[in-house]
């Protein structure tokens, strides 16, 4: 029998040392430098920052789910998961753990499908936790439906020249590199024609344009670039892997991408019900605490019913690819765990927020922020409409329609093969009447 809900002790152990040090040590970074997460280290961060991640190394959990030859435990997606829903908990966190998006993404194309020197100028001081990376894949009028981008790669002697916009770049203005997804070939299909490129955050002609920030963040201090790539010239090795393959490419990425955030959407998630549980436990109202009235007893139940459904879902999407260690083959639950993760999120914090009354909507608790991250969660990494034809498209693979347009449950059918079967005994039947 190889089922199995239990953690192994041992890792256990290391899951209750995250869990304290998250709490104690990186938790109230985010009170004092939230929103610097993602810039390098300065005179006055590292000295607080380096430890911490020096502490991670020392318990053997940094960037844990990478192998040992490229700096990690080679823990695998299922205790990345088991440590994520703690990371999730806290801005700060999947920094000092070597595990944040887009970064764990892009080091593992890069891994994939970078060559020996583009690993060692790109994927060592990723891996090391010097540099942030960027990944640059939608244009400001096309995201969802790739074949429709246009920015693109022309090929000039020993080098490549990309012009074009893209938008929504995440962390662009602090990444020391990018990948940019152009067009190489558009006389062939978009999924032939297109291809990545490391392009150095410093080369001549990316020009950010502007950084967008998300709904209720100060205007023009955003983490999410406009660029315009102008005339910009890269050697003809900033290719990664081969010409035309950026949708094979994009597919390694996002796959993981994807059950990274749903894996830190639990953490999110299992910190806002804590809030709303302790919230009725502690409020009265009309003669009664909160979590006595039946209404409020719902939200308790409905939330923590919809988080183990969806704990469970992505535990077990994270044991597949780990099983299989090929994310096309676990591409369905990928998508379908994709699409289930902003509501999750929205519905579990929509009922710690209200049941905090007047205090759950103000700026003294983190509810707003947490809420926004439900929507940004259903465009990143694809709407949640793509995800879900995705999910009915390989569903449907797996059933046939029926042979002459009448249901193969249809009854009436199904009783006259039940009485063929088993004519002899109903003619018994009806001789004993
Ligand atoms: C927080 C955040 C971070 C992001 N980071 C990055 C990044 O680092 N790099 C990057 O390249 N991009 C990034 N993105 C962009 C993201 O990938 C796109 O927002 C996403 O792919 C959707 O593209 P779009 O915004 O152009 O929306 P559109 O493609 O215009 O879609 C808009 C809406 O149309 C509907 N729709 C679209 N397609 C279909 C369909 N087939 N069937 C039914 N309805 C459909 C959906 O309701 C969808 O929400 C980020 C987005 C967010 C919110």
């Amino acid at each position: 029998m190889a089922w199995d809900f239990e953690t192994e002790p041992e890792f256990q152990g290391k899951l209750d040392w995250v869990d304290r040090f998250v709490r104690e040590e990186v938790e109230p970074l985010d009170l004092l430098w939230g929103g610097l997460e993602y810039t390098p280290l300065d005179d006055r961060l590292r000295p607080i920052v380096d430890p911490l991640k020096q502490q991670v190394r020392e318990q053997g959990l940094w960037a844990a789910h990478l192998g040992p030859e490229l700096g990690g435990e080679g823990y695998g997606q299922l205790k990345l998961s088991l440590m994520n829903e703690i990371l999730g908990r806290s801005q700060w966190a999947p920094i000092v753990f070597g595990t944040q998006a887009p970064d764990t993404g892009n080091a593992e194309i890069i891994a994939h499908f970078g060559t020996t020197e583009q690993k060692e100028r790109y994927l060592r001081p990723l891996l090391d936790g010097e540099v942030f990376s960027c990944y640059s894949m939608t244009e400001p009028h096309a995201g969802a439906d790739p074949t429709l981008f246009t920015t693109s790669a022309v090929r000039d002697g020993d080098e490549w020249v990309i012009d074009g916009w893209k938008f929504f770049s995440s962390n662009a203005r602090t990444a020391s590199f990018l990948i940019v997804m152009v067009v190489t070939d558009a006389e062939v299909s978009a999924y032939q024609g297109m291809s990545m490129f490391l392009v150095p955050a410093d080369t001549p002609g990316v020009d950010i344009v502007r950084n967008l920030g998300l709904g209720g963040e100060p205007a023009g201090n955003g983490s999410h670039a406009l660029i315009h790539y102008d005339g910009v010239r890269v050697p003809a090795d900033a290719l990664l892997g081969g010409e035309g393959q950026a949708f094979a490419i994009a597919q390694t990425r996002l796959g993981g991408g994807r059950i990274h955030h749903a894996m830190r959407t639990i953490g999110m998630c299992n910190k806002a019900f804590d809030m709303m549980c302790e919230r009725v436990l502690s409020r009265e109202t009309q003669g009664g605490l909160l979590g006595e009235k039946q209404f409020v007893q719902g939200y308790v139940a409905d939330s923590y019913a919809q988080l183990q459904q969806f704990r469970l879902f992505v535990l077990r999407t994270a044991w597949a690819i780990d099983r299989y260690q090929d994310y096309r083959r676990v591409r369905k639950d990928i998508s379908a765990v994709k699409a289930l993760m902003p509501g999750v999120l929205h519905d579990i914090v929509q009922r710690a927020m209200h049941v905090h009354g007047a205090l759950g909507v103000s700026n003294e608790m983190p509810f707003a922020g947490m809420w926004m991250a439900a929507p940004a969660l259903a465009l990143a990494d694809g709407p949640t409409e793509v995800h879900k034809v995705t999910v009915a498209r390989q569903v449907l693979r797996d059933h046939r329609p029926s042979d002459d347009g009448w249901p193969t449950g249809h009854l009436p059918r199904r009783v006259a093969a039940a009485r063929a079967k088993f004519a002899e005994h109903l003619e018994h039947e009806v001789g004993n009447l």
